[in-house]
């Protein structure tokens, strides 16, 4: 009961790239890079383990963006010529390649930190995609035309990705699609289905991770505009539950979003964020229990895992390794004060 599992990213040592930006730059290259993010993978693989989460991430050591990390190996993409653009609806401008030329993978993405993560860990394995809908969202489009044609593009090119990920022995294949808290319609019309697409043909655990953001200003701004009551989930909620995806990661811990709005996921298992990725503050045990306990109103005790907010990568390392560790003693506090 009540397992735990981080959203996704983790921070890199300052050997690896910069620390505490979202967009860091490599400080080696070539094939010591290759072997530097595998080298902060193993850290980040042993601290999970060690903090006692029951599911492994590989903390997306070996990649500079959750976006960009996937695009890299995509063709139709230029990284030459980033542009300046709005994204999220215009919350936050960031430099973005360019789609210029139907959109084709070059091989394996992930091929190497996910099977480097398998052979380091005998405990259920997570991987994290970047969703259809929040790719598009994080790209120029110089080719297609039609955002919803390219979604189901890059979808197809997911899949493909997500397949090789379950033949390596990762157990749950997460995508992230914060883009659906910027876009509820569209994720109703379309994102939901994108998804399935990328998703399609699975046997292993699948997961959808939606977010309010990473704790950067310009979130903590947009979040602070939203209102008493963040009511985002309420309006795809119920299409996510009527899909194939098997688990659905959702904000709670410091968040505005009224609890019971996970009652629409039932029949889900939901990731309840527990953590807070906003504040450098260490959650204790007991506050992580009671999140715990206040979600056990609208989720049922079998259907519920213990998750951070969002990912951890722009805190600092030692804030990162206490919060897992605030993860993991939380739940393990909330199974002797609810017991099945
Ligand atoms: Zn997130």
């Amino acid at each position: 009961m009540f397992d735990t599992a981080i959203a996704g990213s983790l921070p890199k040592p300052g050997w690896l790239s910069e620390t505490e930006r979202l967009w860091p730059q490599w400080k080696v290259e070539g094939p010591e890079l290759a072997q530097a993010k595998l080298d902060a993978t193993l850290v980040w693989i042993r601290a999970q383990v060690a903090a006692g989460l029951t599911v492994i991430g590989d903390g997306e050591q070996s990649r500079q963006h959750f976006v960009h990390g996937f695009l890299e190996q995509v063709e139709g993409i230029d990284f030459e010529h980033k542009v300046e653009m709005g994204i999220r609806n215009d919350r936050y401008i960031a430099m973005v390649p360019q789609v210029v030329a139907p959109l084709k993978l070059r091989g394996r993405v992930h091929e190497a930190e996910a099977r480097f993560l398998r052979a380091n860990t005998d405990r259920r394995t997570k991987f994290t995609l970047p969703g259809p809908m929040t790719i598009v969202d994080t790209v120029a489009d110089r080719f297609y035309g039609d955002r919803v044609k390219m979604a189901f593009a890059f979808a197809e090119l997911l899949n493909q990705e997500a397949l090789a990920l379950e033949a390596d022995g990762i157990d749950i294949v997460q995508f992230d699609e914060p883009a659906f808290n910027a876009f509820m319609d569209d994720a109703v019309q379309w994102g939901v289905k994108a998804l399935e697409r990328a998703a399609q043909g699975l046997r292993c655990t699948t997961a959808v991770h939606i977010c309010y953001g990473y704790g950067i200003q310009a979130n903590i701004d947009w979040k602070a505009s939203l209102g008493d009551e963040w009511r985002q989930y309420e309006e795809f909620l119920p299409a996510l539950a009527a899909s194939r995806i098997d688990q659905v990661s959702l904000e709670c811990i410091h968040s505005r979003v009224p609890p019971e709005l996970m009652a629409l996921l039932a029949g889900k298992d939901v990731m309840v964020g527990v953590i807070d990725v906003a504040s450098d503050r260490i959650e204790t045990p007991e506050e992580v229990a009671d999140t715990i306990g206040s979600a056990l109103r609208f989720v049922s005790a079998q259907h519920l895992i213990a998750c951070t907010n969002c990912g951890l990568a722009p805190m600092k390392r030692a804030v990162a390794e206490a919060k897992l560790k605030a993860l993991a003693e939380g739940a393990a506090l909330a199974r002797q004060r609810y017991p099945g």
